[in-house]
């Protein structure tokens, strides 16, 4: 038997084989139990038991378990619909059901040059995005993204479209209040808007909050206002990707939220079925769906799997329960972790640690006084990742990049029912992984 494993082919054969999951507790074959600090991959919000799932899913799979949204709709399509549209803010009213993150992205680009294209601006075909930002595997998705380590095998595949910096305030160099710098920093948006020619640009895209590259990364509320004020100037669409910080992740129901701003559209996935099922949503603003719906040839596009009522009833069922509790308790545990984490303050190999509800970030440098990273070959982040595994707790896989590397980064970003004891394991477990690499590095 052989496996294609994430990372590369072949990356390591004694990887763990989980077999059990219950709350935030994950149960290898050997009966060993690993907290889940990263909600698997920021997905499973609601523990790895909640109560109900399985029924719904069963109960939906009883009655019809396939339906092609190309010609009909079903009864948790239409509830599913009505509830995103009532839990989104401004006038994000119309879903398109995907699958996958990605796919919901790549909906959007479609949506975006489909919108375009109705309204007699064929040219607009950018979509500028941001250097480190992430928006998903498939090509489209991918060539909006700035994940240079995800993009350069796949580069001659890639659409060369332009991008800005991230929004990166720990590595941000401009001067002034944090509000003068968000504002300066989204200042980039237009210049690159006016260079490239606003008549060539479709849509901006952004994770509001920044996970896979850079965790937890985000600006004063003042740079997302700037961007929709540029992306507004100059007939310009603006994407929120909340794939990752939608439906309660960072405190709030949607990151966007933070930051008083009503994206264009907006992208969702992960938390959406909790885990329980493959699907992601691409919300549309009502007045961008006119000229579409009058357009002769547009939005010739689905998936097969689109709106499976199986997966649709989980979400259907899921999207209830992030209740105004259970986003408290986020805000209170993502607290109680950033609390925990406070001797790593001193440490000489942390350069920052950034928190937004239950959603954490550490990034570990070589130098805290001049934000130096550490050459790559060392492998931090990862000597981290491993200490903490074997004293029993996973945390979010991956780095950032740095100066176009993945940078030494953990993120922490476990189930949004966190329970205040293991929130203390979790951070007692990390504060020793760091102080043990810490002490090794010396
Ligand atoms: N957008 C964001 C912001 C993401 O974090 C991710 C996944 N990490 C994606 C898109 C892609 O989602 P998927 O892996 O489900 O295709």
């Amino acid at each position: 038997m052989s496996t294609l494993y994430k990372w590369g082919a072949g990356r390591d054969p004694d990887h763990p084989v989980i077999t059990d999951a219950y709350d935030e507790y994950l149960v290898t074959e050997d009966g060993e139990e690993i907290i889940d600090a990263a909600a698997g991959a920021a997905v499973v919000n609601l523990g790895h038991s909640p109560d109900g799932v399985d029924e719904v899913m069963a109960e939906q799979a009883s009655r019809v378990g396939y339906t092609s949204t190309s010609y009909f709709t079903s009864p948790p399509v239409d509830s599913l619909s009505e509830k995103l549209a009532a839990m989104t803010p401004g006038s994000l009213n119309t879903t398109f059901l995907s699958n996958s993150g990605s796919e919901a992205v790549e909906s959007a680009i479609k949506l975006a040059r489909d919108y375009h294209v109705a309204r007699g601006e064929p040219e607009r075909e950018a979509v500028i995005g941001r250097w480190q930002g992430y928006h998903g595997a498939t090509l489209g998705a991918l060539s909006a993204s700035g994940n240079t380590g995800r993009r350069t095998t796949y580069k001659p595949y890639l659409q060369d479209w332009p991008k800005i910096g991230p929004a990166y305030p720990y590595r941000w160099e401009y001067s002034g209040s944090p509000e003068e710098q968000a504002k300066a920093a989204a200042g980039e948006l237009e210049t690159l808007i006016k260079q490239e020619g606003p008549e060539t640009v479709a849509a901006f895209i952004a994770e509001p909050v920044s996970g896979s590259s850079i965790p937890v990364a985000h600006p004063h509320p003042r740079y997302y206002q700037e961007v929709r004020r540029i992306c507004d100037e100059y007939g310009v669409l603006f994407i929120a990707d909340e794939v990752m910080v939608g439906f309660g992740r960072t405190g709030t129901m949607f990151a966007s939220e933070h930051f008083d701003v009503v994206p264009d559209m907006l992208t969702l996935g992960k938390g959406m079925s909790a885990g329980f099922a493959p699907i992601s949503a691409t919300m549309i603003r009502d007045e961008l769906l006119e000229p579409l719906e009058d357009a002769e040839h547009s939005f010739y596009h689905g998936h097969t799997f689109s709106g499976n009522p199986i997966a649709t009833a989980v979400a259907d069922h899921v999207v209830d329960r992030y209740t105004p509790e259970l986003l408290a308790n986020a805000r209170a545990r993502g607290e109680q972790l950033v609390d925990g984490l406070a001797p790593l303050r001193d440490s000489s190999i942390v350069g920052d640690i950034r928190q937004l509800g239950l959603m954490v970030g550490v990034e570990f440098v070589a130098d805290p006084e001049t934000g130096e990273a550490f050459d790559p070959d060392l492998g931090v982040y990862k000597q981290i990742f491993e200490r903490a595994f074997e004293e029993g707790v996973y945390t979010y896989p991956g780095g950032g990049s740095v100066d176009g590397h993945r940078g030494d980064h953990l993120m922490l970003a476990p189930p949004l029912t966190l329970g205040e004891d293991v929130a203390d394991e979790i951070s007692r477990t990390v504060v020793n992984a760091v102080t043990d690499v810490e002490r090794d590095l010396e």
